[in-house]
This record gives C-alpha cells, sequence and structure tokens, in this order.
C-alpha cells in the first residue's frame, strides 16, 4: 500500500508498517517527516532527473509575511500568526497540504537529489555506500527500464500464489482420493504449510498479508528483544474505513473495491474476474476489520501486551503452520510472544477456513501488487496513487519521480544517505545548542513536577526519577548502520525495494533474544520529525529539524525557544502523557502512580479529551480527543515546559523581555513562533484522513487548543480575562 508524504513516519504498531519495530513511539510531526514512507505513481521521467523545479528556501524562525496583523491574538491565536500563510502558501498540485515542515522537506529533497545525482554516475572512486545509494537512486528513476521489466520480477511470487491450490504435492494414492474427496466439496483446500511459507515470504517484502510479525522490546522488560504478532492485512488505513456509515465511507469503499479491480485486471486479470475478486476482497477485509481493534485501543501498551507461550498463540490458529512460517520470514522459533491483538485469530482462522482459494488467492495478488506499485509499470504506480494519494489525500497529482525517489532511497538505506546529508550539511554548531537547550527544558520539567500539586511527594519521586533517566539524542547515530550485506543493482528498482525490504526485516527480526542497542535510531538523520521511545525512555532528534524554521541561528532565544524548544518539550512530555506515564524510567511498563495521582492525572486528561474532542475538523467529522489525547498533552505541556526554560534563560543571561524585535516583545516572540510550527494550508481529504487515523490534531487545533491553556499566553499579549486565548476554565496536566 503506498503512503503519501503526509502519512507518519513512525507510528506505534501500526499495521501498514508491520515490519517496521512495534516500539512505543510518538513522533512530533505528521508532516513529511514521512520521508520515510512516500509512495507511489505516475511520472515517466527519464533517467536520473535533475531537480526540475527553482531551489525552494526554508521558513525564517519568525516569519512576519505569514501574520495577519488585523487579527486579534487574544482572540484567535492561529490566525493572528498564520493568517496570510494561505495566501502565500497556495498547495503546489503534487502536495496534499503545506505546512514548514512541507517547506524544509522540500529543501532538503533538492539537497538530497545534489547528493544521488551524483553518487549515482559510475565510477570505481564511489565508496560502497555511494555506490548503493546511487545505483538504488539510478534504477528508481529508470522508468523505462521499470517499464520494460513489467512484472517479471515478481513472477516468481505471482507463480507461488497461482500454485496454492494445487495438489501436486500429494502424491499416488493419496492424491486421487484427495482429488475424488475435493470434488464433492466443489472447492480446492489451500495446501497449508504453503500457504504459510508464502504469507512469511511475502511479509519479509513488507507485504501487508493478513497479520504482522516483528521484533520489539518487552513492554514489561525493556532489556528484551522478543517477537510479537498482531492484526494487519487491511487495504484501508485501519478498521473503521469498512465499518463507518454514511456517504462519504460508502464511496470510499466503492472506490476502494474500483480500485482493486483496477490493478488486478492492469497485471492481467479479466475485467468481469476482477470485479468479482475485489467484491469478494472486500468481504474478507471487512471480517478481518470486525475483528481488529479500532486505533485508540492500538495506543493503548496495556491493551497490546499479551505475553505468552508460543503454544497459546498456535492454539488459537489452528491449522496455521508458525514455524514454516517463521522460516520463511527469517524468524527464530521463539518460545514466547506478544500476543498484541488475540481477539483477531478466530475470525483470520475463519477466514483462511472459509473463503474460498480463489480469493485467497487475489487477495494476496493485491497485496503483493500494492506494497510494490512503486517500482512497477507506469499504469499500476499511477492506479495505485489515484486511489491512495488523490482519492484518500485529495492530492491532484503525484510528485515528481525523482523526488519520490530520493524518499525511497531514505526508507532504503536512510543511515548510508544520512551520513553523507550530515557532512555536507548538518551545521554542528546546532547540535552544541541543542544540548544546552535540551537541558534547560528538562530543568524546567524537574521544577514543574516540584511544584504542581496535584502529585504526591511518593509519585513525584518516581517522576523525577524517570525524568532525570531519559537519554538525549541529536542529530544522527554515533554508529552508522553496516549495509554492506544488501545487494543494490542499477537497473533493478523493483529488485532492489525487495531486498532492502528482505534486508531490514531481516535486521529487525535478528535481534530477538539479543541485547538492546540503546545508541539505535529509528528515523534517519535528514528526518524532519522527532520522537519519544517509550521502551528506550529517550527523546531523539535528527539532523532534518535542527533547521529554519524550528532552529534559526539568526533568530534570537525567543524564536528558538518556542519552535525547537516546544518540540523538545514535546518529545519529553510524551514520556508522562497518558501512555508514556505507564512506563518507569527503564522503559518498563509499570504502575508507578499511587491511586489518588492516577485519579488526579485521568481527571486532568479527560478535560483535554473533552476539549478538543469539541473541535469540528472538517465537514461534520470532529478531532477524536482520545485518538490524539497523547500528542495533545505532549503539546500543551511542552510549550509550557518550553516557556519555563525561556523564562529561566532569559532571568540567567538578563535578557530584557520587554524589548522588541519586529515589534514583538520577547515573550510575544516565543508565542508567535510556536504559533508558526504549525501554520497550514490542507486539502479536505488530508484532513478528514488525518482526522480518522492520526494520533496528531490538525495543525490550527495544534495552535489555539494549546493556547487556551497557557498561563503565560495571556500576559504576554494583554489579553482580557475571558477573551477566547485566555477563558477562565482551561485543561493543564503538565
Ligand atoms: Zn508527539
Amino acid at each position: 500500500m503506498s503512503e503519501t508524504p503526509n502519512n507518519l513516519a513512525m507510528q506505534r504498531l501500526t499495521p501498514a508498517l508491520s515490519l517496521a519495530a512495534i516500539a512505543a513511539l510518538a513522533c512530533f510531526a505528521l508532516a513529511p517527516s514521512s520521508f520515510a514512507q512516500q509512495t507511489p505513481a505516475p511520472a515517466a521521467a527519464p533517467a536520473p532527473a535533475k531537480s526540475a523545479t527553482p531551489p525552494e528556501k526554508p521558513l525564517p524562525g519568525l516569519d512576519l509575511s505569514s501574520m495577519d496583523l488585523s487579527a486579534d491574538p487574544c482572540a484567535d491565536m492561529y490566525r493572528y500568526a498564520c493568517g496570510n500563510f494561505n495566501a502565500n502558501h497556495p498547495i503546489p498540485a503534487d502536495q496534499a497540504d503545506v505546512d514548514p515542515f512541507y517547506v524544509l522537506f522540500n529543501v532538503s529533497t533538492q539537497q538530497l537529489n545534489d547528493i544521488l545525482t551524483k553518487a549515482a554516475v559510475p565510477s570505481p572512486a564511489r565508496s560502497p555506500d555511494e555506490q548503493k545509494i546511487g545505483d538504488y537512486f539510478s534504477a528508481c528513476t529508470n522508468t523505462s527500464a521499470i517499464d520494460a521489466a513489467g512484472l517479471k520480477p515478481i513472477q516468481p511470487l505471482l507463480d507461488e500464489i497461482a500454485a496454492l491450490g494445487n495438489t501436486q504435492n500429494h502424491p499416488g494414492f493419496f492424491h486421487n482420493l484427495f482429488h475424488l474427496f475435493r470434488h464433492k466439496s466443489a472447492r480446492a483446500q489451500v495446501n497449508r504449510a504453503q500457504l504459510a511459507d508464502l504469507i512469511g515470504k511475502l511479509q519479509r517484502i513488507n507485504v501487508n498479508a493478513f497479520f504482522s510479525y516483528g521484533e520489539q522490546q518487552d513492554f514489561k522488560d525493556a532489556t528484551k528483544q522478543i517477537a510479537f504478532i498482531q492484526q494487519g492485512g487491511l487495504g484501508l488505513p485501519e478498521k473503521d474505513y469498512y465499518l463507518r456509515t454514511g456517504d462519504k465511507d460508502a464511496q470510499i469503499r466503492a472506490q476502494y473495491v474500483a480500485h482493486v479491480a483496477k490493478m488486478l485486471t492492469l497485471a492481467g486479470s479479466s475485467p468481469a474476474q476482477a470485479q468479482r475478486d475485489a467484491a469478494n476482497i472486500m468481504t474478507l477485509e471487512t471480517a478481518l476489520a470486525k475483528a481488529s481493534l479500532g486505533v485508540v485501543d492500538m495506543r493503548d501498551p496495556e491493551k497490546t501486551y499479551h505475553l505468552q507461550p508460543v503454544a497459546t498463540l498456535t492454539a488459537s490458529l489452528p491449522g496455521f503452520d508458525l514455524t514454516a512460517f517463521q522460516d520463511a520470514i527469517h524468524s527464530p522459533h521463539v518460545t514466547e510472544i506478544n500476543n498484541a491483538t488475540p481477539g483477531f485469530w478466530p475470525e483470520l482462522t475463519n477466514q483462511l477456513n472459509t473463503t474460498d482459494i480463489a480469493t485467497l488467492q487475489a487477495y494476496l495478488r493485491y497485496q503483493l501488487l500494492t506494497t510494490v506499485a512503486r517500482s512497477l509499470p507506469h499504469a499500476l504506480d499511477a492506479e495505485d496513487f489515484d486511489f491512495y494519494g488523490r482519492i484518500l489525500h485529495g492530492q491532484p497529482e503525484e510528485r515528481a519521480r525523482w523526488k519520490r525517489c530520493s524518499g525511497f532511497v531514505n526508507t532504503a538505506l536512510g543511515e548510508a544517505l544520512g551520513k553523507v546529508y550530515v557532512d555536507q550539511y548538518f551545521a554542528g554548531d546546532s547540535k552544541a545548542r541543542m544540548v544546552e537547550m535540551v537541558r534547560d527544558i528538562e530543568s524546567a520539567m524537574g521544577r514543574d513536577i516540584d511544584q504542581i500539586d496535584w502529585m504526591s511527594p511518593a509519585t513525584k519521586l518516581r517522576a523525577r526519577e524517570k525524568l532525570a533517566a531519559v537519554a538525549n539524542k541529536i542529530g544522527y547515530p554515533d554508529k552508522w548502520r553496516d549495509y554492506s550485506k544488501l545487494a543494490i543493482a542499477p537497473n533493478d528498482a523493483l529488485g532492489n525495494q525487495m531486498r532492502a525490504d528482505a534486508f531490514e526485516n531481516d535486521r529487525q527480526l535478528n535481534k530477538i533474544g539479543k541485547p538492546v542497542d540503546h545508541a539505535e535510531w529509528e528515523m534517519t538523520p535528514p528526518t524532519i520529525n522527532a520522537y519519544y521511545d517509550d521502551s528506550m525512555n529517550d527523546i531523539n532528534f535528527p539532523a532534518g529539524i535542527l533547521q529554519p524554521p524550528f532552529y534559526d541561528r539568526t533568530q534570537d532565544d525567543a524564536v528558538n525557544y518556542g519552535h525547537i524548544g516546544a518540540v523538545i518539550g514535546h518529545e519529553l512530555t510524551h514520556g508522562f502523557d497518558d501512555e508514556g506515564r505507564k512506563f518507569d524510567a527503564h522503559g518498563n511498563l509499570d504502575n508507578w502512580w499511587t491511586p489518588e495521582d492516577l485519579k488526579n492525572f485521568t481527571a486532568r486528561t479527560d478535560c483535554l479529551a473533552d476539549e478538543y474532542s469539541s473541535f469540528t475538523a472538517v465537514d461534520d467529522v470532529h478531532v477524536n480527543g482520545r485518538l490524539t489525547l497523547g500528542e495533545n498533552t505532549a503539546d500543551n505541556g511542552g510549550l509550557l515546559l518550553a516557556f519555563m526554560a525561556y523564562m529561566q534563560r532569559a532571568k540567567d543571561d538578563h535578557i530584557d523581555l520587554a524589548a522588541r524585535r519586529d515589534g514583538f516583545t520577547g515573550p510575544q516572540r516565543f508565542y508567535i513562533a510556536f504559533a508558526q510550527n504549525w501554520c497550514q494550508n490542507t486539502r479536505p481529504e488530508q484532513v478528514r484522513s488525518q482526522v480518522l487515523e492520526n494520533p496528531h490534531s490538525p495543525d490550527r487545533f495544534r495552535v489555539n487548543g494549546v493556547i487556551v491553556n497557557q498561563p503565560g499566553f495571556a500576559p504576554a499579549f494583554g489579553c482580557k480575562p475571558n477573551a477566547p486565548m485566555a477563558p477562565a476554565k482551561s485543561c493543564r496536566i503538565w
């Protein structure tokens, strides 16, 4: 399945990212962050293309041109800080939205393109890493070679899918008996070991076949790396797409069925057969969706942690040959496993037993085609974009091939590309400044914990202990990943994609049973995003986000604390949001709260959930206050901590807060800079899909939804009591 640039790079327990580690990751932005996970569509650029658009510039730390000074900040801070953003930033046809992340992403894409076009020129002087990133890029942009290869590179897998119902491997007498018997039931029987083996092979190259399987840190013992298995197999983004009522949802389902039929037709089925298969696939996926947990439950580590002996799992998957599957996906034969979604297996077993073989085959064929669509001939790539990009996200046109390919290289070989990127484009001084700001914000959190009046000394002690244990990772890894065992060829886009995915999957599964590597990163250095990891208890800021407007060395502390300071505060607060608070200093799921403190905490999170649920995002679709609770908690706490840290820094450095720059005082600049993290021009389809499936609130609510809860805001702008941005009743957790 393809993902648009606006999907989240790192989301916890996302079936679509089935082979990525399942860790309790929470990240900062929805934005193009997802560098990582871009994909499909048209654009048949010839050979390695040069950048066709003029170079873009990142936005400045304080962007006066985006502000609407006619607006009253006390009435609508988003409009005041971002009111002119849309007029100045129309959404390009190849984007679903535009915001400061996307503007910077486009700059980075140019930089990566420069690195990659150079590396793509064959030369014995290239380092092994340069050969790999260059050849991957070169093959990816060579669409005529991709068109010429057709389906050939996946033909062996298509053949295996086609052979699923064959019984030739039941020889002699039994073979004949089997046939006689089967004739009566008028339906061929799937060969069980063959099916499990095939699902394993497909999942190893990221095909979302029926469920997902991977490696995670044990939630209750973060020193251990274990296997997990969980629900999956859906072609639509999440379960409610199959079940919600309403015209828009019915329309999307009809468009999905038409899309599946089109893909199958393009891959050689007759249109009539493809129509029947697509309708049957919809029935199969709807049954799986009904047995799946929803997006809110999937955020809850207590609901997705059931460590058990493998025998317990296999008992709930009767007839499924787990050993054959594990061999095919290159997993060790573990003795215990996190069965993340126990309620899913009875229905999966039922479907595997009762769905006719032609439907199972068509389903696997479709899942394979959509996974590799970007490396398939143009018609398939374009059809994949048409559904996942245009229909689901409202993006009229696919991005140019060279732009997409730089994202694919970043996904496949992110640390090989990242090493060159950091050498060429990462200003080292931003790292030193970041270290200092992180320290400021961590000590602000310490003071905040000391000051809050709703928590007992015993729980405060544990919170302090957790805060002290947070590890800070800034810029890029100390030790770069070794890709020497991954073969990349200059003219084999599809082979490269499949080998790189298998390589990464093997790397993940190889961790099972081994000690945890605390130096590992879950995001690549060029990524414009940040994350907190519950099991690692660390905050991570890739080089990509340490640039304007998020960090701008030409700006003062007010602006930088408002931008990147709020990002740091956000990640740190994730360790103490509704999910993070369940993990202790060592990254273990462990209740360190007294019942009374937990009651107080929950009352405060309920306040925030209710506040955000009252926001209408698009048409009649409301923000889901429960789905976005962790992110909203992080936004609110993060800004509060950043402001505390800024005020302390100003005091220590004798900065005159009242002194004006660009016409604004220090605190005003702080809040304007913060708000401008989230200026956004978005297509309605994009807002809809974000609200339904993503844990981040739409950007404008990430401004006003937070500002109303900030005690420092009204004094900074002289807001009267009960002004819309200074309500009498507000929510406060941290
Ligand atoms: Zn976050």
